[in-house]
């Protein structure tokens, strides 16, 4: 049984945990008697009001009525993390690159020192006092502007320090540049690092080729032995982005886990300047099936108290378990700004350099009018057809760049990956109450770092 109630405020589900009934507000879930639960599937399947739908489930359940979360006008909250465009180039050539080889469409260019020192200067400066803040480096490939990267983190704990603040840093990378002294760095500085590979050799290689041709998964390799030799980040991640050329994903994610990455996560390419490479609404289907594939592999896994770290269902399960309750679908805009190679900030760093998408310059402050209208625009409550589906507090509405250039093709997989994801957490909270707790303590070690990763 599955059944949404007409105005999208509840799901009612069956797992091996038994009837559930899932809240769309505050995403709450609560486990039901069976009586109760088929008596509420047959009178919201004849309610045909909003008003009627909510009194049944407050009648029968006791859950209170759900509320909308739109606001008129919402302001700007402090800067949090800023994500700096170290280098507008690459050494690689993917053929599904949103950033045209890290250049977004213009030259390559890299960051000069002065810029990133007054980024640094803003993220202080436009920050709630007291608030932990996160440093990101990017690009194209961030390595290859070194200098300037291990020059701000120098420079961005002497200022933080001088607050009275703590900096924390994140670094997106191809991984074929790091070299040993790269790997002591980032571990003496407790980096968050997410490298992006997208399979075993053969399938990376197609997808991944070096700018010569030639493939990157050697290198990678080489780069995660050299950490293990010189040091390893904080957390080390794998980002894997799906074509509909990937092939099987549970494979990959098995291979990934096994170089000992922290966490793998995959992501569906929705923009590509190759359309072949790039999902269509039918490419959906089979996309939906082999995550649920790897999900229930990790159920399994964790249920059985062996680690598992794929990171959707991970997230997932967190985010259902703390009750989320998002009105945007990643901070773009609001606590998070992404900063190009010349200054300018930007309300992520898929749109660097577009004007559409422009938040302000390091020099000179953010643009909080442009920020207060974007935050009041994209509610998620005021998106159509958000505002009547019943996942929209755990989706957020979906990356305002892929919604910007696709609309919502993705939406059928979005809710069918998150009633997965609402069985299995039943299920999972069943067998292995302390799997929360324990995943609690480690997010309490390093969750704004890994938020940062996954930006
Ligand atoms: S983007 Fe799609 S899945 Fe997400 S809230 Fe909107 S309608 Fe629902
Ligand atoms: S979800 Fe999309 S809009 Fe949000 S930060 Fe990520 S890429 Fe940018």
């Amino acid at each position: 049984m599955t059944a949404a109630s007409p105005q999208a405020s509840a799901l009612l589900f069956d797992s091996a945990a038994g009837p559930h009934l899932f809240v769309t507000d505050r995403s709450r879930v609560y486990g039901l008697e069976r009586g109760v639960a088929d008596e509420l599937a047959h009178r919201l399947a004849a309610a045909c009001s909003a008003a009627e739908a909510d009194a049944l489930i407050a009648a029968l359940t006791g859950v209170e009525q759900p509320r909308v979360m739109e606001q008129a006008s919402v302001q700007p909250p402090p800067l949090r993390t800023l994500s700096l465009n170290l280098a507008q180039a690459c050494n690689m050539a993917c053929g599904y690159c949103y950033a045209d080889e890290g250049r977004f469409g213009g030259r390559a260019r890299s960051m000069p020192l002065e810029v990133a020192r007054a980024s640094v200067d803003r993220l202080l400066a436009e920050s709630a006092p007291g608030e932990d803040l996160v440093l990101g480096f990017i690009g194209g490939e961030p390595l290859l502007n070194r200098r300037v990267l291990r020059a701000t983190v120098d420079y961005a704990l002497q200022a933080a320090r001088g607050a009275g603040r703590r900096m924390r840093f994140s670094l997106t990378t191809n991984a074929t540049l790091v070299d040993a002294e790269d790997a002591a760095f980032l571990h003496e500085h407790g980096f968050h690092v997410s490298v992006s590979l997208d399979g075993a050799q053969p399938g990376n290689d197609l997808l991944r080729p070096m700018r010569d041709g030639s493939g990157s998964y050697r290198r990678v390799l080489e780069a995660l032995e050299t950490m293990q030799r010189h040091g390893r980040p904080r957390h080390l991640a794998a980002r894997v982005t799906v074509t509909p050329r990937s092939g099987e994903l549970l494979p990959i994610l098995q291979h990934h886990i096994g170089l000992g990455f922290d966490s793998v996560g995959f992501a569906a390419v929705l923009t590509s300047p190759d359309p072949s490479l790039a999902f269509d609404a039918t490419d959906f289907d089979g996309f939906t099936r082999q995550m649920v594939a790897c999900g229930r592999q990790a159920l399994q896994e964790l249920s059985a108290g062996r680690c598992f770290p794929f990171g959707n269902f991970e997230t997932a399960m967190q985010e259902i378990h703390r009750g989320s309750h998002r009105p945007y679908p990643c901070g773009a805009g609001a606590g998070y700004l992404s900063v190009g190679a010349s200054g300018g900030m930007y309300a992520c760093h898929r749109v660097i350099d577009e004007p559409a998408w422009a938040m302000g310059d390091v020099r000179t402050g953010t643009d909080a009018a442009r920020r207060a209208r974007h935050l009041t625009l994209h509610q998620v409550d005021r998106q159509q057809p958000c505002g009547s589906c019943w996942a929209r507090y755990l989706c957020g509405g979906g990356c305002h760049h892929e919604v910007q250039r696709r609309g919502r093709i993705a939406c059928d997989y979005i809710r069918d990956w998150l009633a997965f994801c609402l069985s299995a957490y039943t299920e999972l909270a069943a067998a292995r109450p302390d799997y929360f707790s324990a995943a609690r303590q480690q997010r309490a070690a390093g969750a704004d770092d890994a938020r940062a990763n996954t930006l």
